[in-house]
């Protein structure tokens, strides 16, 4: 079923090049950072300085999850130019590549492919080292990028500038604001030490607890699908994203659908729509969230499943009071009417109306299609992917072949189901 060889992916780090600039950046941030602590003890370091520290970590610490992760990776909400702009600055100075390579690339790899040690970057199947900051070392090949759709970000003016400007914005806003900033009471050597080399210290391990400790340690009230996990110290640092297992979730902009979760970046975006500077802000359906938590309450008091394979929801048995069709009637459907249907299980499945919420992208859904207006995607894939997504069904994307979907998504598919297809 698989044309491409398994051989033929970069699987591992002992095939993987070290990424030498990469590593001996991130090394010697932290020589710099002891030996500037060395130096100069918090101690006696300036109470201006100290607090400009933790302001410039909480901002990049914000860029990046406002910015970064919820509006860029997963679309949550939308943002005003001067906002995507602020976001972008911000997220700069965290110094984890430009939102075109971590929210693109990266992230969106991470969520796709969850755990899988050859296409998560941050597989925490790989060791909780890895996961934190092992990639970094390594200039990994992400085979499966062509299958991330960026057509979003490549239309993002902001993107795109801070792409390409995203080496002296990071300098900028990193290492050269704090000592100017500094100098308004004669530190800027402190500055230096505590706002630009240990602030971007905390931001880097804060943000990375999120690809390790978040998979690592905590509860699972939604999914057990993965190794995503809740935890409060973690929402504590990362500015209310430790609520990792919600990952089910991800176009929500909310890090829980709980008021009562600690979840700062949230609350910003709720007072950016109050300004008028937000809008479209996506919360996932109320009976989905409520469904996933009772499926994990009921796994954990083992009183409806009794076996791994009925807790498929996909597999239950259920008597089907809709429409039957024949596949020329679906398709015939499919074309006239211009839906995006899918055939799962013998089942249409119309996600016509959910393609922009899709994690993956609507490109993807297109591709697997029912009906002739299949795309062959539009990020670099060849015509012999094109042939080869042509030879491989809905069924085999949906159920492993491309990720391993939740059960979140599973509920979501049978809801989306049109008619049983003979
Ligand atoms: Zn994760
Ligand atoms: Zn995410």
């Amino acid at each position: 079923m698989h044309s491409k060889p398994a051989e033929s992916e970069s699987v591992g780090t002992h095939k993987t090049p070290i990424w030498w600039s990469n590593g001996a950046f991130f090394v010697g941030v932290h020589i710099a950072a002891a030996v500037g602590i060395w130096c100069l003890p918090p101690a006696r370091a300036a109470r201006h300085t100290l607090l400009l520290a933790v302001c410039m970590w909480q901002a990049a610490s914000m860029g990046i999850t406002v910015g970064y992760h919820r509006l860029y990776s997963h679309r949550a909400f939308r943002a005003a130019f001067p906002v995507r702009m602020f976001v972008a600055l911000l997220g700069a100075s965290a110094f984890q590549g430009s939102i075109k390579v971590r929210g693109c690339l990266r992230h969106r790899l991470h969520h796709r492919f969850t755990d899988d040690p050859r296409h998560d970057p941050y597989a925490a199947t790989k060791g909780f080292f890895w996961s934190h900051m092992g990639w970094i070392f390594f200039k990994s090949q992400y085979d499966r990028l062509k299958t991330i759709e960026s057509i979003d970000l490549d239309n993002d003016i902001v993107v795109r500038i801070q792409h390409k400007y995203y080496v002296p914005l990071a300098l900028l806003t990193g290492f050269i604001l704090p000592p100017a900033v500094g100098l308004l009471w004669g530190d800027p050597l402190g500055a230096f030490i505590y706002a630009g080399l240990v602030a971007r210290l905390l931001i880097w391990h804060c943000t990375f607890l999120v690809n390790s400790l978040a998979h690592w340690d905590g509860l699972q009230p939604y999914s057990d699908d993965n190794t995503s996990k809740s935890n409060l110290l973690l929402a504590l640092l990362t500015c209310g994203e430790g609520n990792h297992n919600f990952h089910s979730f991800p176009h929500d902009f909310r890090s829980g659908p709980s008021p009562l979760d600690w979840d700062p970046s949230k609350w910003v975006i709720v007072f950016l729509q109050f300004l008028g500077l937000a809008s479209g802000l996506r919360r996932a359906c109320v009976e989905d969230i409520s469904a996933a938590r009772e499926h994990m309450l009921q796994k954990e008091i083992a009183l409806v499943y009794a076996s791994d394979s009925t807790t498929d929801l996909e597999v239950q048995d259920e008597v089907w009071s809709g429409e039957t069709w024949t596949k020329e009637l679906l398709a015939g459907f499919a074309d006239a009417e211009g839906r995006c249907v899918l055939l799962l299980r013998g089942y249409a499945v119309d996600v016509t109306e959910y393609m922009t919420e899709h994690p993956g992208g609507a490109s993807l859904l297109r591709r697997y299609a029912v009906g002739r207006k299949r795309s062959t995607g539009n990020h670099g894939d060849g015509e012999d992917e094109a042939d080869e997504s042509r030879q491989r069904t809905a069924d085999w994307a949906f159920h492993g072949g491309i990720n391993k979907h939740s059960q979140a998504a599973k509920r979501l598919m049978r809801k989306l189901r049109i008619a049983k297809v003979q």
